[in-house]
């Protein structure tokens, strides 16, 4: 009969979960959560490292997957794989991101809301591969029709194009990402992807026109030189060889072992014209990436004061040609600045050292507004034709720091951490005092306080640092040191070097300060240039008179300079500010979906694998916050429904709720669960929802619902 069924169905779910924990010597426990000492950081650490060694990268806790990087092939992805974790539930299998993907899936299908999956963790963790997994799990699994086959492939191919151009080789990582994204999938009420979209901030652009040894600059313009076609190359003026080219070869490593530029370009041509760029956006597109390396090469002489000038540079000819600007005009723009006084318009000459300044920035601002403009282009290309009214979304959001500022890079931790506090732990403990249930708070850190020094207006450091770049010529390092230690001096995570002695005790330089971030304190260096300026996060101006870069013949610059942004921006923005604006908005649109995440951990720094680094792992879950995550799901429910939701879905499991229960869905509820057998131990129940401790309960009873 269907009841013995059921019973077998969630008996053989119990007797899997007690095969594991009975393996668990051998390769440890697959949930965190049911690991005796939870509190004890080492007992967490021994179990990672044994399942790392059984080749066992993922675990989790409760809901959150933790992903170990093997830095090794593992034969877990096949298609095979995909069929047996879709439509199964969360914890009847080992523990893998097909299991995440799937049931995030199956939620949004099941309560019609938006989901998010936040994927974190330190360069060369596994973020981009983690997120490259999922979006194929969803090409397999996701319901197909012709237009759906559209955007999914649509979406899979988007990722060598942005990898070109977003990525490069650092030191960390061979293929890293340099660049924040998030992207959106779009479903609609069956589960068909019809649109998606990708969201792309603060690529690091200075790594156009310098890297350091042992890095690379962004894959496209090795797989350009190495893998165009003989008659583009001479159309674009370009030689097949990287040496010649000086953007390429400041980090003496234009050829990396692991990486095929050569095949990688053939994938790239094939991605571009899938993903709806015309031919003509294409010749574009790579003229820009030439005059980027003809820029590099052009060479200023001086003239007897001293100002630069530009003498026989064949690379004028060919920027010239490529971006569509007389030689004249591109002449005026590199050697001298413009500035508008009153009616007139004058032009004082650049030094060599200004004119160097200024042709890079100007190389960045091509290279990165062009990164804008082709994100958007294949945004265009995904974007839902469709427009059906059903439909939710999924957002996978991956948290890179591409930042090439370690100020950056500890200030998205900071603000990763806050929201993380915010949806776990902090709306956890709300949610249980709303609903009246009774249970015991978990102590943890609000770093709110690290987070309002930094971002705070007025008085953060991100302020100040503006006010002072607002300054040029008078603000040096030490007035922007002074002014912070005026604002935030009394701050218990802030520290120079003349408070460093009363604080810490420990001494710092006097360009020097320090904060107490969560994870640990980080010294910072303001640096004084020869300018006697600030070199902290400051802002680049471009020089390059936007005027002359309209006139461009080149679609795609055309477009990236528009007529509508003014020739000099008043009030430029600082690297940092940018910053903040796009974490901010994006920990905004965060906020309001469901949450799901991926801690991605890297085990050595030598991305060797086999080799497991205790302290280097320790110091990772420490800063993604996996032990507070696990007391808190300890303690906690695993799973909580509304109750007219949980009635109305399981309502055909009781005689008494099926098919329309006449009281209250609180009371329906009771009567449905103690139907089922609910222990009083297993469930709670709140003012307006069950809360059930353990995903097993729930879990037999969707599937004897789907047996039913
Ligand atoms: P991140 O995006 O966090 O900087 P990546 O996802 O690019 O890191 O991973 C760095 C490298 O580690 C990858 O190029 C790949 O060689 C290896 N790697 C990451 N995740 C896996 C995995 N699940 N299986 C095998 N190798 C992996």
């Amino acid at each position: 009969s269907r009841l013995d069924s059921d019973e077998e169905r969630c008996n053989q779910i119990l007797r899997n979960m007690e095969a594991s924990l009975t393996a668990r010597d051998r390769v440890g426990i697959q949930d965190f959560v049911l690991l005796d000492a939870y509190t004890s950081e080492s007992a967490f650490l021994d179990n990672l490292r044994k399942r790392f060694h059984e080749n066992l990268i993922y675990t989790y806790i409760g809901t959150l997957l933790v992903s170990v990087n093997p830095y090794k092939e593992l034969d877990i992805y096949s298609k095979k794989q995909m069929d047996t974790y879709m439509g199964v539930n969360f914890f009847e299998l080992p523990p893998h991101i097909y299991a995440l993907a799937d049931n995030v899936f199956r939620t949004m299908l099941t309560e019609f809301n938006n989901h998010f999956i936040l994927i974190s963790g330190e360069s060369g963790a596994g973020k981009t591969e983690a997120s490259k997994k999922i979006l194929q799990f969803y090409a397999v699994s996701c319901p197909s029709t012709k237009l759906l086959n559209n955007v999914r492939d649509r979406l899979l191919l988007s990722n060598p194009v942005l990898e070109a151009f977003g990525n490069a080789k650092t030191l960390k990582n061979d293929n890293s990402s340099r660049f924040g994204k998030y992207m959106d999938i779009q479903f609609d009420h069956q589960g068909g992807a019809v649109g998606g979209h990708i969201l792309s901030y603060l690529l690091e652009k200075s790594r156009v026109v310098h890297q350091n040894h042992g890095e690379r600059n962004f894959h496209i313009f090795y797989q350009l030189v190495e893998g165009g076609e003989d008659e583009l190359l001479r159309w674009l003026g370009l030689q097949r060889n990287c040496q010649l080219y000086s953007y390429l070869v400041q980090g003496d490593c234009a050829k990396v072992s692991s990486v095929n530029d050569k095949s990688d370009w053939r994938t790239v041509q094939k991605a571009l014209s899938v993903v709806d760029f015309s031919e003509n956006d294409i010749e574009h597109l790579f003229g820009i990436i030439a005059s980027v390396l003809h820029l590099g090469n052009v060479k200023f002489g001086a003239d007897p004061r001293g100002y630069a000038i530009l003498n026989n540079n064949p690379e004028m000819h060919w920027l010239s040609k490529l971006l569509g600007i007389p030689p004249q005009v591109l002449q005026q723009g590199l050697t001298h600045r413009k500035i508008e006084a009153k009616a007139e318009e004058l032009f004082t000459p650049f030094t060599v050292d200004h004119a160097v300044y200024a042709r890079d920035a100007l190389a960045k601002a091509i290279y990165g507004r062009t990164f804008n403009w082709l994100v958007n282009k294949i945004n265009e290309s995904l974007a839902n034709k469709e427009n059906s009214d059903w439909s939710f979304y999924l957002f996978i959001y991956l948290f890179i720091y591409s930042s090439f500022e370690q100020f950056c890079i500890n200030y998205c931790n900071e603000k990763l951490q806050q929201l993380f506090i915010q949806l776990t732990l902090k709306s956890e403990q709300e949610e249980y005092e709303m609903e009246g249930i009774e249970w015991e708070p978990v102590p943890y850190f609000n770093n709110k306080i690290i987070c309002d020094l930094v971002e705070e207006k007025h008085r953060g450091i991100i302020s100040v640092l503006d006010e002072e770049c607002l300054r040029p010529g008078e603000a040096t390092d030490l007035t922007f040191l002074e002014k912070m230690e005026e604002k935030m001096g009394g701050h218990p995570h802030f520290v120079t070097h003349k408070l460093a002695d009363q604080k810490t005790r420990k001494t710092l330089e006097r360009g020097d300060f320090r904060l107490l971030h969560y994870a640990g304190e980080v010294t910072y260096c303001v640096m004084i240039n020869g300018e006697g300026e600030i070199e902290f996060g400051g802002y680049y101006i471009l020089f390059f008179p936007i005027k002359v870069m309209r006139q461009s013949k080149n679609s795609i610059i055309k477009h990236c300079f528009p007529s509508t942004e003014p020739d000099s921006k008043k009030r430029p923005e600082t690297v940092v500010t940018q910053f903040k604006s796009s974490l901010v908005g994006l920990t905004e649109i965060l906020m309001s979906k469901e949450p799901w995440y991926v801690r991605c951990i890297k085990p050595n720094e030598g991305k060797q694998p086999g080799r497991f680094d205790d302290v280097l792992v320790r110091h990772q879950v420490k800063y993604l916050g996996l032990m507070e995550h696990l007391r808190v799901r300890r303690a906690g429910f695993a799973y909580r429904r509304r109750y007219e939701i949980f009635l109305q879905r399981y309502k055909p499991l009781c005689p008494d709720t099926w098919p329309n229960w006449k009281g209250t869905a609180a009371e329906g509820v009771q009567r449905l669960i103690k139907h089922l057998g609910y222990k009083p131990n297993e469930y709670k129940m709140g003012r307006t929802k069950i809360f059930i401790r353990h995903p097993r309960t729930l879990f037999a009873t969707e599937d004897a619902f789907e047996v039913c």
